[in-house]
C-alpha cells in the first residue's frame, strides 16, 4: 500500500504515522525527518536547507526531489510506503507520479488531514520529543509525567528549532499557498480521503484506520 499523508504543520501527521507504520507495516518516509538528519550530519544538503527550514519556507523542489528519489531508490521494493511531508508542491507531486509510473506502481490513497488554522499554533509550539529514544510528547495533549523530561528516563526533552510561533505562521502560509493545491491535484486522480483532524488523537486514529482498512481490502 502506498499512502501520501497531507496536512498542515501541527495536524498530527507524525503522531498518526507511528500508528500507520505499526499497524500496516509500511515504511515511513518523512522529508522533514530526512532533512533534519542531513542537518545534524552537516551535509551540503543539510547546510543548504537550513535557512529555508528555520524561516518556515519550503526547501526548493530540485533539492527535495533529488533527496526523496535517492531515499526511495535506497528502499528497493516500492510496495509499502507512507510519505509524510512529501510531496508539498505540484512540481514535487508530478515528479513522484513519474517515479511511480516508471516503477509500475500507483498511489493507493492520499490522506488529507484537515485541521483548523486556529488550532495549529498551539499544537506546534507544544510539541516536544526525546532525541535519545524518539518518544513524542505535547505539553498539553500528550504530556510527559514530569514536565520537559522523557518518561523513559532519557532526560530533558527537546523542541524543534522551527516550532516557534513566528515560524509556524510562515509554515501555515506555505501550506496554504503551495501544498493545499495538491488536494485538488490528487482529487483529479480520484484517490483523496479527507479526515477530520480537529478531534482527539484516538478519534483521528479510528477514522484513519477505517479509511486504510478499506484501501487495504480493495487492493488485496
Ligand atoms: P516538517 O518536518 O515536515 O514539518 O518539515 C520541516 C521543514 O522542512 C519545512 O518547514 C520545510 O522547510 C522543510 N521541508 C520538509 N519537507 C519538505 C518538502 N517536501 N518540500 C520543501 N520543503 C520541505
Amino acid at each position: 500500500m502506498i499512502v501520501i499523508f497531507l496536512g498542515p504543520p501541527g495536524a498530527g501527521k507524525g503522531t498518526q504515522c507511528k500508528f500507520i507504520v505499526d499497524t500496516y507495516g509500511l515504511k515511513h518516509l518523512s522529508s522533514g525527518d530526512i532533512l533534519r538528519r542531513e542537518r545534524s550530519e552537516g551535509t551540503d544538503l543539510g547546510k543548504e536547507a537550513q535557512g529555508y527550514m528555520d524561516s518556515g519556507k519550503l526547501v526548493p523542489d530540485d533539492l527535495i526531489v533529488a533527496m526523496m528519489m535517492k531515499e526511495i531508490a535506497a528502499c528497493g521494493d516500492l510496495s509499502g510506503f507512507v510519505f509524510d511531508g512529501f510531496p508539498r508542491t505540484i512540481g514535487q507531486a508530478k515528479e513522484l507520479d513519474k517515479a511511480m509510473a516508471q516503477a509500475g506502481k500507483k498511489i493507493d490513497v492520499v490522506l488529507n488531514l484537515q485541521v483548523d488554522d486556529s488550532l495549529l499554533e498551539e499544537r506546534v509550539c507544544g510539541r516536544r520529543s526525546c532525541l535519545k529514544c524518539g518518544a513524542a510528547y505535547h505539553v498539553k495533549y500528550m504530556a510527559p509525567k514530569v514536565a520537559e523530561q522523557c518518561d523513559n528516563g532519557c532526560g530533558k526533552l527537546s523542541q524543534r528549532a522551527d516550532d516557534t510561533a513566528e515560524t509556524v505562521k510562515n509554515r501555515i502560509a506555505a501550506y496554504h499557498a503551495q501544498t493545499a493545491p495538491l488536494v485538488e491535484y490528487y482529487n483529479e486522480q480520484g484517490n483523496v480521503k479527507s479526515v477530520n483532524g480537529n478531534v482527539a488523537i484516538d478519534l483521528v486514529t479510528t477514522s484513519l484506520k477505517s479509511v486504510l482498512d478499506e484501501v487495504k481490502a480493495r487492493i488485496k
